[in-house]
């Protein structure tokens, strides 16, 4: 039976990174993954809808090219040659990774491994033993009761393997991974339903953002129907028929089904070796550690927000943990979240109504409209950045939309996670121009000084 320091259980975000970091510190690993290393994010998740919609915004930027004194005319999506281009980013980072892996020492098992004992992982007959043992198999894409998917009734996995673009699509669902899909759609010249139960596009987002974003989206010609519960959904040659509760009808030749993903724990051994779960989540405390001691969990299979980084940061943590490093407990509300559509949407820590709850009137709000940032202008877009901070306080949390700000959320996660006030930011120099000068400016005016922003 082969012994090791730590036995990781899945390959993914949260897996890899740990055996990454443990292999570092001078520990003995085994990996352990089924499918291929890299997981949901690299192969089915993160990059190759990223890689899609920067196709898309290549198209629009096609579309929209007189307006910026440039003649280029757009023909068409050749979906197969935007899958070659994505499958290519894939798989130089595959191959990538598994260089990584194969450079750090890590034993990489390919296979399906179960929990055959608290600190024992079998594949194939064979035991893999652990001082420790890591649980990193991650998520599915999940549907409704009554809902099955086939056909003309996908989850994004199928959905990344189509080789045309739809004319018509619905989309079930208005939170990260539904939206990102109708902006390609959109982009690539389907015509767009996203269908949401809860009141709002975005729902987990400030409600400023979601109203930005639907006017946004409105503006784009992206429907959508909120505050509504899908009922039911039937598929024929014709296409895919969808009834709401409230009556309604919508055709389509898709419907792609983005209500939520579930965890892979099923069948695993978890439960049976005593590891403590909740409608199949693993339990974990804020040190990541399971009820069993030596037994970790980490990234989609805990509850919590479901983000690549968060993965990697758990499996690092936990690497260091077990390392005895004592690493910084960082909790989910301080993890950067980033929505990738046009617009985007970034944002980290509390919510305005998130920090009404927690600190009562003690709260400070600023919006910074785009409208005043130079690159934002000559980008064509509109949006703002809102800070929200505790009165005299740090800022707790920064809340932006607008196209390509999802890559200012680097200086907005450190300043909610270094507890930076206003202050602070407003002394250090933002270039200009850039669309991360919104982020000084906002600072500035929130300090009592604004430089391009009315008081
Ligand atoms: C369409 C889509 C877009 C996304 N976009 C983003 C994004 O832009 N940014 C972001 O941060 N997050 C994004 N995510 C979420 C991100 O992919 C996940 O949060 C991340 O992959 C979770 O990492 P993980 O290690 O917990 O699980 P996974 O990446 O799911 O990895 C788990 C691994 O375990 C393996 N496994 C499972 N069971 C076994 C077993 N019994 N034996 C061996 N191996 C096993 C699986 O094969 C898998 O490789 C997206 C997800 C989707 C679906």
């Amino acid at each position: 039976m082969p012994d090791f320091d730590i036995v990781i259980l899945g390959g993914g975000s949260g897996g890899y990174a740990c055996a990454l970091r443990a292999s570092q510190l001078g520990q003995s690993v085994a990996l352990i993954e089924k499918g291929r290393l890299g997981g949901t994010c690299l192969h089915r998740g993160c990059i190759p809808t990223k890689a899609l919609l920067h196709a898309a915004e290549v198209a629009d930027a096609t579309r929209e090219s007189e307006d910026f004194g440039v003649r280029a005319v757009f023909e068409g999506i050749d979906m197969k040659k935007v899958n070659d281009y994505r499958d290519g980013v894939v798989g130089r980072l595959y191959k990538g990774l598994q260089g990584l892996v194969k450079s750090r020492n890590v034993t990489y098992v390919e296979g399906e491994g179960r929990l055959t004992s608290p600190h024992t992982v079998t594949v194939d007959g064979t035991e893999y033993h652990g001082k420790n043992v890591v649980l990193a198999t991650g998520s599915y894409a999940r549907t409704l009761p009554g809902l099955e998917i086939g056909g003309r009734i996908m989850t994004s996995d199928q959905a990344l393997t189509l080789d045309y673009v739809p004319e018509r699509v619905i989309v079930l669902g208005g939170g990260v991974i539904g939206v990102e899909f109708a902006s390609v759609w959109k982009s690539f010249g389907a015509d767009v339903t996203i269908i949401e139960a809860l009141p709002r596009l975005v729902p987990a987002e400030d409600e400023s953002i979601s109203k930005a974003f639907e006017r946004a989206y409105r503006k784009r010609k992206i429907n959508f129907t909120t505050g509504v519960r899908f009922q039911s959904a039937t598929q024929d040659d014709s296409g895919v028929h969808v009834t709401l509760e409230n009556g309604e009808t919508l055709d389509a030749d898709l419907l792609l089904v983005a209500v939520g993903r579930g965890p892979v724990t099923s069948g695993l051994g978890f439960e049976e070796a005593g590891v403590a779960m909740d409608r199949g989540w693993v339990l974990v405390d804020d040190r990541l550690h399971t009820n069993v001691p030596g037994v970790f969990a980490v990234g989609d299979i805990t509850p919590g927000l479901q983000l690549a980084h968060r993965g990697f940061q758990q499996g690092i943590f936990v690497a260091e943990e077990i390392g005895g490093l004592h690493p910084r407990v960082i909790s989910d509300a301080d993890i950067p979240r980033v929505t990738y559509s046009e617009p985007e949407v970034g944002s980290v820590g509390l919510t305005e109504a998130q920090a009404r709850e927690q600190y009562g009137d003690d709260v400070s709000v600023y919006e910074y409209n785009l409208g005043g940032n130079g690159k934002s202008q000559i980008l064509a877009t509109s949006g703002f950045i809102k800070l929200v901070q505790r009165k005299d306080g740090p800022v707790v949390g920064i809340h932006m939309i607008g196209s390509r700000i999802g890559e200012q959320i680097g200086e907005a996660q450190l300043i909610v996670n270094w507890e930076a006030y206003p202050e602070d930011v407003a002394a250090l120099v933002h270039a200009h121009p850039t669309q991360n000068e919104a982020m000084g400016e906002a600072h500035l005016a929130l300090a009592g000084k604004p430089l391009h922003a009315h008081a």
